[in-house]
């Protein structure tokens, strides 16, 4: 080694990374400290060695052979990565940077390996790897448990929908015949039997209840709840609902008091919904208290944008932990031994669907719904207050609502005064009922006979033969058939000359909006939902023959 290289001997000794010096054919002339320390030989060892001793030569890093070819055919530096073979056998993967010496004259003199243990960057990185590749794993499970979940959510939604439309078929036979039985029979049965029909007619009406929750629920998950939005007065809706629970209340000696703010404006929203919110509201206050206790209700202007709706009760109270499940479908809180006192029985148990319709109703009004409870108390009660916030200007995009089947509506009634100038006269009426379900029309044929006459006919085929024969006052069709479905039939009713001008009636247990827009679509005057009421379908039939 000449006397250049002792030169940078020194300042070679004093850095960082590991430098080994070779001869041109390789033989190992200098190693410094750090060197010694990574791969285990001393000095003196590796100057008896052989650079190509301690690089491995494997097919996947390069081989000394290569790197000496790389930097001796003027190609200048080798920067890559090599094994080092350790003094115990072991390997370290390092990068090399190996570059050539020339003389003055530019003659190579010697070689110059300069490394950098790297096996730790190498695992760490193989870890990421290996880490990315367990979170795309992840990932890819979690996109398809999340489709899944999608499709169970889709499944029972679907399900939901099915059963409540079928469950209110058979309805329509229980709640139809009970009632006729208490209305119009009462003479002919004997008392026991007149009270267990009552209580078939209760048990119906709860069933009916219970039904229509869960619709709302598919409605309001599927975002399909439509409002029919009127200008309301917020003190009258929620006194109306207190009236109607004030002898619910007083049979446990409890009692309602209310402090709301004279002259609010009017909200515009939905009334029927409000009213639904409010009594479920105040009957879970109700629910949940024990008997002697107080609800305390309160509505203000909150900041000039917002009613503020405060019900109180002095009830079991709600722990925090619970407080927002407490809002999602079907979510009771399942302790039932603290809502029972030795005097009353008052926590009566329900579906647990209540308070998500509640937040899906006001939600789609643009408010928000929320409780403030200190928790629950063994043998105490906390109390709970259900705060709900309205915008006092409506936020609320009612376009795609039920405003514009009300419009539909409107413009058919309208037709129908042209048809019904034309159609009036003192004979007697008759009724078409194109319906499969025979109880059904069973009962449409006890409420409105003698004075009506009931033409039926089970298939649309039929009920068209019939409808161009008979011509009758008014047509009832059930929306699904076998055969042609009730659209279709009303369709073609529609577009013949001698049935253009008579009123259909759709008369189905469907409750899809969808379901409904169809069968106004297809030319119809009105839609008796399944079940019904006798009052309400002979007001119905009686406004639809006028
Ligand atoms: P449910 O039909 O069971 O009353 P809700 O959706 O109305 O269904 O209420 C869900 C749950 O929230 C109830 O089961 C009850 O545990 C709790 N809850 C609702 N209102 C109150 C209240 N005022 N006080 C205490 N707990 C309540």
């Amino acid at each position: 080694m000449n006397s250049d290289v002792s030169e940078f001997r020194w300042i070679v000794e004093n850095i960082s990374t590991s430098v080994i010096v070779t001869s041109l054919s390789g033989n190992i002339l200098f190693a410094n400290a750090v060197c010694e320390k990574l791969i285990g030989y001393s000095r003196d060892e590796l100057t008896s060695l052989l650079v190509e001793d301690i690089i491995a030569n494997s097919k996947e890093v390069n081989s000394w052979e290569h790197i000496k070819d790389v930097v001796l055919s003027k190609v200048s530096r080798y920067n890559s990565e090599v094994h080092l073979i350790c003094k115990n056998k072991s390997t370290i993967i390092c990068n090399a940077n190996v570059f050539c010496v020339y003389s003055n004259e530019n003659i190579p003199e010697c070689i110059v390996l300069v490394f950098r243990d790297i096996s730790n960057e190498i695992s760490s990185s193989e870890k990421l790897k290996k880490k990315n590749l367990e979170l795309a794993r992840i990932n890819s499970e979690l996109l398809r448990s999340n489709k899944d979940l999608k499709k169970i959510s889709e499944i029972k939604t679907k399900f939901l929908s099915i059963a409540s439309h079928e469950l209110k078929t058979p309805l329509t036979s229980i709640k139809g015949y009970t009632e006729i039985i208490l209305t119009t029979m009462k003479d002919k049965v004997d008392n026991e039997i007149g009270q267990m029909i009552e209580s078939i007619s209760r048990a119906a009406e709860k069933l009916h209840e219970v039904i229509n929750n869960m619709l709302d629920v598919t409605r309001i998950e599927q975002k399909r709840l439509r409002l029919k939005p009127v200008d309301m007065n917020l003190k009258e809706t929620m006194l109306l609902c207190i009236n109607e629970l004030n002898q619910l209340a007083s049979q446990r000696n409890m009692t309602f008091k209310w402090d709301i703010e004279e002259n609010l404006p009017l909200f515009y929203g939905d009334k029927m919904r409000i009213q639904q919110v409010f009594t479920n509201l105040l009957s879970n206050a109700l629910k949940y208290s024990p008997d002697n206790s107080e609800i305390e209700i309160k509505i203000s202007i909150e900041d000039d944008r917002y009613y503020h709706i405060i019900i109180i009760d002095h009830g079991i109270g709600i722990d925090k932990e619970e407080q927002e499940k407490i809002f999602k479908p079907f979510y009771e809180i399942a302790r039932t031994i603290d809502h029972n006192t030795d005097t009353s029985k008052y926590m009566g148990g329900g579906t647990g669907l209540g308070l998500s319709i509640v937040k899906g109703i006001i939600e789609r009004h643009g408010g928000l719904v929320w409780v403030k409870s200190d928790g629950t108390a063994q043998g105490k009660f906390p109390g709970s207050e259900f705060h709900i916030n309205l915008p006092l200007k409506s936020i609320v995009q009612w376009d795609d609502d039920e405003t514009q089947l009300i419009k539909l509506h409107k413009v058919m009634g309208s037709h129908r005064k042209k048809r019904d100038d034309n159609l009036h006269d003192d004979t007697k009426k008759s009724i078409l009922i194109i319906d499969d379900d025979r109880d059904a029309v069973k009962i449409v044929r006890r409420v409105l006979q003698p004075e009506i006459e009931i033409i039926t006919a089970e298939t649309g085929e039929d009920g068209l033969r019939i409808a161009f024969k008979r011509k009758p006052s008014l047509i009832l069709l059930d929306l699904y058939l076998p055969g042609l479905d009730g659209c279709q039939i009303s369709k073609i009713l529609r577009s013949q000359e001698e049935t253009r001008n008579i009123p259909i009636s759709f008369f189905s247990a469907a409750t899809q909006n969808e379901e409904i827009e169809r069968c106004y679509a297809s030319g119809a005057d009105d839609f008796i939902i399944k079940p019904f009421d006798s009052k309400e379908l002979t007001e119905k039939i009686n406004r639809l023959l006028m």
